[in-house]
Parts: structure tokens; C-alpha cells; sequence
């Protein structure tokens, strides 16, 4: 195997460049988070997709975000009847230890895992296929238009929400009034982030809404 000469070699150009430039500006920030441990306020359950920057729609940085993300932010079910899941876990860690007061649920339009929801995944992408049944409950019975796959991606969030609420300790903390939920769908063509309003049983791009997510949330109905 021959080595990559270090000039072409992109990733590692960007290490030495985060560790010469980024990083001194940063470094106090760092090192109070090495010495004192994180205290992130919010759990971040987010797509995968690569157009989602959760730090740059949130304007959080280092310490801010405990980010779980996965194939249509999806929430498995807390009764491990899904199987093992790194999603559950890490629901359970933000709020159990580093007791959060935020759990955000982000989709996004022209999301694959929707579109896949509709037309099927590879068949050699087994768990894929399993997978994407956790968002079953918010398919529409109609063809996939641009138009259902958005209102599909919305009903997804909500769908995710009210599992959420099914975590004994998440519904516990919402109710207690210390935990709120914010379902979130992200326009990337936009750049507008709309927000699930349960009161008004839809969702409200950010420069029309009176909040980033309700007052905790006893039971969210997914979207007619
Ligand atoms: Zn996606």
C-alpha cells in the first residue's frame, strides 16, 4: 500500500488546519469543556443527511449539543422490541444523566429515508428495510409527490414525538415541566426551519412562530 502524499491528502490537511487555526481561538472554550465535562442542555435527534448542520441552524458550538442522528431521525420504540439501538441509548443518557431540557426531533425536505419509505430500500439493505418501518404510521395512502413526501417528512417528526413520549423517563420530565419537545422540519431550498405547534396541530415556519417548540407536550396528535 502506498502512503498518500500529505499535500493531497484532504482529511489530513483539515486536521492540521482545525488544530493550527481553529482551535487556538477556541482553546480556552475546549479546555473548560475537557476540565469541567459537558453540560449540554439539549439532545439533538436529527437525519443523517449531510445538508442538516444542526450547529449552524441552532447557532450552537462546542458543549451544546448532544447530537444523536440517524437514517429520518427516527425514534425506536424505549421497549427494545426494535432491537439494540444507539438512538435509545442515547435518548436515555441525555435525559437520565445529562438531564437535558430539550429534545429536538429534526427532519428535513427531500429526505431519502421518506422518499425510501415510499419506494423501498436496496433489498440487500436489510436493515434499512426494518428500519424505515418506524416511520410507517406517517405514510400517506397516496403516490409520492413532492407534495406527500413533504407532508410525510412533517407527519414523521410528529410520529416521532409521540414515541418519545412513550420513553418512561421522557414523559416523566415533560410532565414534571422540566423537558420540552420541539419537532422540527427543515426546508433546506429555503432555509427555513418550521415548527410543530400542537395547539394548532401543524407546523409554522420560525418567522411566523411564537415559540421553537410547545410547552411540554402531554399527547401530540400526528397530523390529519
Ligand atoms: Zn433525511
Amino acid at each position: 500500500m502506498t502512503d498518500v502524499p500529505p499535500e493531497t491528502d484532504a482529511f489530513l490537511l483539515r486536521l492540521r488546519e482545525f488544530h493550527s487555526d481553529y482551535f487556538p481561538r477556541h482553546q480556552q472554550r475546549f479546555q473548560d469543556l475537557a476540565a469541567r465535562g459537558q453540560q449540554p442542555k439539549t439532545l439533538f435527534i436529527g437525519c443523517s443527511d449531510s445538508r442538516l448542520v444542526p450547529y449552524l441552524l441552532t447557532g450552537a458550538g462546542p458543549g451544546d449539543l448532544f447530537i444523536v442522528r440517524n437514517v429520518g431521525a427516527l425514534v425506536p420504540p424505549w421497549d427494545g422490541s426494535h432491537g439494540l439501538h444507539g438512538t435509545t441509548a442515547a435518548i436515555e443518557f441525555a435525559v437520565l444523566s445529562l438531564r437535558v431540557e430539550h429534545i429536538v426531533v429534526c427532519g428535513h425536505s427531500h429526505c431519502g429515508a421518506v422518499r425510501a419509505a415510499y419506494e423501498g430500500a436496496p433489498a440487500e439493505a436489510l436493515n434499512l428495510h426494518n428500519w424505515l418501518r418506524l416511520m410507517d404510521e406517517a405514510l400517506l395512502p397516496v403516490q409520492a409527490s413532492p407534495e406527500a413526501l413533504a407532508r410525510t417528512g412533517q407527519r414523521s417528526v410528529v410520529l416521532q414525538l409521540e414515541r418519545l413520549l412513550n420513553y418512561p423517563m421522557v414523559r416523566r420530565e415533560v410532565e414534571a415541566r422540566r423537558l420540552r419537545l420541539h419537532g422540527w422540519h427543515y426546508v433546506i431550498e429555503l432555509g427555513e426551519v418550521h415548527i410543530f405547534d400542537a395547539r394548532l396541530g401543524r407546523f409554522v415556519p420560525a418567522e411566523q412562530a411564537g415559540h421553537s417548540g410547545d410547552e411540554p407536550i402531554p399527547a401530540p396528535t400526528i397530523l390529519a
